[in-house]
Order: structure tokens, then sequence, then C-alpha cells
């Protein structure tokens, strides 16, 4: 079903498409956090049956698996029928999205105020992120060994943080600065607060705030050094338009491909080759580091299976098990937005309605840096969707030369992996507030199914 509108397929499944998505607000209202994501992956695959694979002895056809790599990279496996050499059918998406961290040493005064300094995360578009509300979420590690988890802005009755931005009255200077300069990175310095206790004290404001931190989750400032502390937009995500066919949200991307791949996993049986589903860190930053693509975890998670399997040489076995294995590397797409048509090409654009969008290539400046997929697997991803009539489309980011952007796909391409993109429009990409469509949520949900039985 390629380039076909997808509301007017599933005009008579309105209502499993709307229940899709709501399943998946949740999922994206909960997981603001590659931990936290983490967390509720793990959480869905337990009750659907799935074991970790540490605790196994051995393992046959029908089991269902998991691992957990240092609480921020997950991967699940279906055995398969056939013996694990033979190849497995990947779902690789990214669970890190975008945000501003807290500095090692964050929180100082300033004309009393309280603020914390961040360093921004990924790619952003700095204006952004001010003038809007803000939630802190992640982890305070102490000495001691307890590991703290911070959450404040999310419950209606937590305060909210936020960046402050000048009032128009007084940008002469500011606005003339091109989009780029007008907020400085330096700048996106959250507030903390405003009042000072006791007005002796040296930096009273900081001094309450820190006071108003240990009493809530008995932290000293010296722990800030060895905390994960995320700022990123608080709220719920909500039904957007006013026919509720889109949904706005905090970190669409990728959470969109990583809820639609696991949900992909957790519903289907029996399959002929190992099915995979591997939720990744580290995306947004190059995937390099111990939870991101680029990790030996995937390739030891293969090694584990195949020694569980009764394989003699699993460390070679992981070779032979990349080399015939295909992927969906299951990543978002710049939806073709109608404010801005001058930057796609419009015949190769992803746009909202058609489904699941299939990249062959990402990359920048003459395909730079790209997977580029070879055609005959892009023929086997087409035969696999037309018959299970999953609604697609293909896309490339943006016409030629206007930029671009990479994926995994190129990490696992490196293994001799066949793979390709195939991941869900997006707009706004990157911003506090992404958009995307119901009706492509559940036909990603639905390609990346009939991937897994191919
Ligand atoms: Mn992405
Ligand atoms: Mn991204």
């Amino acid at each position: 079903m390629y380039r076909k509108n997808a509301w007017i397929k599933n005009k008579d499944n309105i209502d499993q498409v709307m229940k899709f998505a709501e399943g998946y607000k949740d999922f994206i209202t909960y997981g603001k956090t590659e931990r936290l994501v983490t967390k509720e992956a793990v959480a869905s695959l337990e009750k659907a049956g799935y074991k970790d694979a540490k605790k196994l002895s051995s393992i046959k056809a029908g089991d269902k698996v998991y691992f957990v790599n240092k609480n921020k990279n997950v991967a699940a496996y279906i055995i398969g029928k056939r013996p694990i050499r033979e190849g497995i059918r990947v779902l690789g998406a990214h669970i890190d999205s975008p945000r501003l961290d807290f500095k090692e040493h964050p929180i100082y005064q300033k004309n009393d105020f309280a603020l914390a300094d961040t360093h921004y995360y990924g790619g952003i578009k700095k204006y952004q992120w001010v003038t809007i509300p803000l939630a802190l979420h992640g982890v305070i590690c102490k000495k001691d060994g307890e590991k703290v988890e911070v959450n404040i802005g999310e419950d209606p009755k937590d305060p909210i943080v936020g960046i402050t931005d000048l009032l128009i009255h007084l940008s002469a200077d500011q606005m003339q600065k091109s989009l780029a300069k007008g907020i400085e990175g330096e700048d996106l310095d959250v507030s903390l607060g405003s009042i000072p206790v006791d007005e002796k004290e040296k930096d009273a404001v900081k001094a309450n705030v820190l006071r108003i931190i240990k009493e809530k989750y008995g932290v000293e400032e010296e722990d800030f050094l060895s905390a994960e502390i995320e700022v990123v937009p608080a709220g719920p995500a909500r039904d957007y338009g006013l026919d509720r066919s889109m949904i706005a949200g905090y970190g669409h991307d990728d959470r969109c491909c990583a809820y639609t791949s696991l949900q992909a996993l957790l519903d289907v049986d029996n399959l002929e080759y190992t099915g995979c589903c591997i939720l990744v860190d580290k995306e947004e930053i190059g995937s390099v580091g111990a939870t991101g693509a680029q990790s030996v975890f995937f390739e030891n998670t293969i090694a584990k299976l195949l020694e569980l399997s009764g394989d003699k040489n699993p460390l070679y076995g992981v070779r032979e098990v990349f080399e015939n294995s295909k992927m969906l590397s299951s990543d978002v797409s710049a939806g073709f937005d109608p404010l801005y048509p001058q930057v796609n090409d419009p015949k190769n654009a992803a746009y909202f309605g058609q489904g699941l969008v299939i990249n062959k290539y990402t990359g920048r400046g003459g395909k730079g840096g790209s997977n580029d997929s070879n055609p005959e697997f892009y023929a086997f991803v087409r035969k696999a969707l037309d018959e299970a009539e999953v609604n697609w489309q293909n896309s490339e980011l943006g016409k030629v030369d206007q930029g671009g952007g990479g994926t995994i796909a190129y990490i696992l391409g490196n293994y001799n992996m066949d793979v390709i993109d195939a991941g869900i429009p997006v707009h706004n990409m990157h911003a506090p507030m992404e958009i995307i469509s119901k009706v492509d949520l559940y036909e990603a949900y639905k390609g990346y199914q009939a991937f897994l039985k191919a």
C-alpha cells in the first residue's frame, strides 16, 4: 500500500488506531528519559512473559528473553524456529531524546536567584527551550551506593522550572542576532528559586534551594557530581488537532519508533526467524559509549543466546548471525510541513497520514555518513509490507544539500547486516513539542510486525 492515505484505509478501524495512540501517550508521558523508558520496557516485557536472560541456563524456540544494559539500553528476543545462526530480524530504535542536562557543578546564585547551569544534549534550536514549563528527571548517586530518583514538575501539584528570555520591550539588540545566536547555550540556565531564608548566610537563596533538595532527597550539593539530571518539557502528551488525528508530546524522536517496535515484538508469536527489539541510548550524541548502538552489548547478547542454545562457538557465531540478519532501523523522519515546503523534494518526502516511512539513505552532502541500503534488501522489505497491507511511503531527509542527519542504521550495517531506516514522520523534530500522526504510529506498528514475520 505505497503512498495511500492510511486514514482512508483505516476508516472502519478508527477506534483501534485511537486506542493504540492512548497506550503510546501514556508511554511517553511517563518515559521522559532513557532510564524511565527502559524501566517501562522491562515492565511490559515481564508482563508478557519475557525472562531475564541472565537467569536462564538454556533456550529453545518460542522462548522470550531480554537483557538490560546499565539501566538505559534493552535487547529483547523471541527465539525463532530456525537456528539463530541463520540470522535474526531486528527492530532497533533509540530512547534518548534532545534535552538539557545539569552540569556536574550545576547550582549557583546570581542576583538573588538560585539557578542550575546546564549543557544541552543533542541537536536543539536553543530559542525553543526558553519560557516553557520544564521538569527535572534523573538520578543522584551517593558515595554510599544509594541511588535517589528525581522527578519534579510532572504532578500538577509540583512546581515546574524554566528558562527566562528577555521581554520584547528590551530586546532591541537581541532581535538583531541570528536564530542560532539569539539564545546562547551557556545561557540555558534553569531558575530554581528566589527566597533568601537566612539573610546572614552567604548565597542564602541557593542555600535554601539546597535545603529543599536535601529534605526531599537526602543529598548534599557535592552529590550532584555523580548525578544525571535531565531538564525536559513538563506535562503529558496531548491530542493535537481538532480532529484529534495527531499527538503533541516530548521525545517522539525516537520513542514513537521504540514503542511501536517493542509492541510489535510483544504482539507476535511463533516466529520463523528469531525476532529482536533493541532500544539504545546516546543516538542523539553519536551512538557512542556503553549504552549506545556502537556498544558491544548487542554482540554480547547474541553470543549469550548462542551459548544458551547450545552453540559450541558463540563468539564466532555472532559474526555469522549478524551477516545473516536483517534490520529495520526504526527512527523518525522529517514530516513534510506545508509551512516550509521548500526544504523537501516533494516526490521524496514523508507525509503525515501515509504511514511507515522507508529511508533508503540518510546522511548529508552527497549521502555522507549514510548506510544507503541495498536495493535487494529494499525489495524484500517492500514485499513484506505490501503483503501485510501496511501503508508505507519513501522519503529522504530534505532536498539535496539542505542539511541532513543520521540514525543507527550504518552501525549495524557495519556488521554486514542488511539494514534500512523505517520510521514515523515528525513535525517540529527536536523541539520541546514534537508532533506525529496517530495513523502513522499505527501503521508503523503493523509494518514492524510484518517485518518480524518476514
Ligand atoms: Mn532519531
Ligand atoms: Mn534525533
